[in-house]
């Protein structure tokens, strides 16, 4: 930024990255600056750094690459969208403890990498991946973050009692898992919802592989072992479910979604993880960082080092340890700034 030839031009918003007649390289950019004025900027190298999803969006839109069809399995520019797993893992809820999450830092959390990737025997379980399990108190929001034991009711004296009585006696060990790739999961330009622009948003077609929910649900486990050993008061624990939903937080990891290498066509097939297939890899300051590497534990209602993912947190003394596996439909949400018509997804209540 200190050479004499950089210019930062904020309030701008790049449209289309233009190529060459050879359609293989590019040279420039046309973008909109903050008077609404449609200019075109030549370039030597451009890069791609508007955040994973969005870099996707704009090679559409560009028409760079091939687009992925998950019917033929064809394609490379929208294939292998992945996410992150979390959603899983422990509360517990003391009764002679307290946390003071009010002074809490992100810095306070701590993980083990033992059940991480392949960092443990997978020869007697059914799932590759794994995940870091986690600890920290990162924060005490009021509004975000109020615990209360299951059963609770959600309003009134009784929710008002519990909520003051629960603050700061909870903590919560939980995972980031990996995510892997399956043939359903892609990106594509959205139908229906446009920007400002007009032009189609992001549409995201997920829903958790089968694989990474076995995954999650062992770590699960695994989070409720050590749990135990602590002798909480109440204990719940999480667990991912299929019909994944964009609305409630899940996490903001997303990964994949364009494949590299030296071959634009599908040939280049073999099964990329999370870590792999990320874009961010090369344009984003995320620099192989796998999925289940980034810690995020500065909300989850208490539950530090827990990711959401449509969580399913479940009393243990009810005897819940099943989850719901049914139900393949992929969940679409379209992602884009600016747009006018919001987001797409049906919500789950
Ligand atoms: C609420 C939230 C909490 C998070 N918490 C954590 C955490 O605790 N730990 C962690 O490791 N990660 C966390 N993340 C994820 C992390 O912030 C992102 O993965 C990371 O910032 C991605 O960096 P990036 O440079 O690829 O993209 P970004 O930081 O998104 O930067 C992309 C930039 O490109 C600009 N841009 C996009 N398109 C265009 C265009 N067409 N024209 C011009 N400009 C454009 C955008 O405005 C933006 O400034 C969190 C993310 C969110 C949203």
């Amino acid at each position: 930024m200190r050479n004499p030839n950089f210019e930062l031009r904020t309030e701008s918003e790049v449209l289309k990255i233009n190529l060459h007649p050879d359609g293989k390289t590019a040279k420039s950019v046309t973008y909109i600056d903050d008077a609404g004025t449609e200019c075109e900027q030549p370039a030597d190298i451009i890069l791609l750094c508007g955040y994973g999803l969005m870099n996707v969006r704009m090679m559409f839109l560009s028409g760079i690459g091939a687009p992925y069809d998950p019917k033929t399995g064809k394609g490379v520019v929208g294939r292998n969208y992945c996410y992150q797993t979390g959603g899983g893992g422990a509360q517990l809820i003391f009764d002679d403890k307290k946390f003071n999450p009010f002074v809490g830092a992100g810095a306070l959390s701590t993980s083990a990498h033992d059940f991480n990737a392949d960092a443990f025997d997978h020869s007697n379980l059914d799932f590759v991946g794994g995940a870091t399990i986690g600890s920290g108190e990162s924060n005490g929001r009021p509004i975000t973050n109020r615990p209360t034991p299951p059963g609770t009711p959600r309003w009134g004296s009784k929710w008002k009692e519990a909520t003051a009585k629960t603050y700061g006696r909870v903590m919560g060990i939980g995972g980031s898992g990996s995510s892997y790739p399956i043939r359903g999961n892609y990106l594509d330009l959205d139908p229906t919802y446009t920007d400002r622009h007009g032009r189609p948003l992001l549409r995201i077609t997920f829903d958790f592989p089968d694989n990474d929910i076995r995954m999650q649900q062992w770590v699960s486990k695994q989070c409720e072992k050590i749990a135990r050993t602590l002798n909480p008061k109440i204990l719940t624990v999480g667990s991912v479910r299929k019909d994944w939903n964009s609305v409630p937080y899940g996490t903001t990891h997303n990964t994949g979604g364009a494949v590299m290498g030296g071959r634009s066509d599908h040939q280049r097939g073999e099964q990329i993880s999370a870590e792999l297939g990320c874009f961010q890899c090369v344009c984003g300051r995320r620099f192989g960082l796998p999925a289940e590497r980034r810690p995020e534990s500065h909300r989850h209602r208490g539950r530090a080092g827990l990711l959401g993912s449509g969580g399913d947190p479940r009393p243990l003394y009810e005897g819940a340890g099943t989850v719901d596996v049914d139900g393949a439909t992929g969940r679409r949400a379209a992602a884009g700034f600016g747009s006018k018509k919001g987001i797409g997804s049906r919500v789950t209540p």
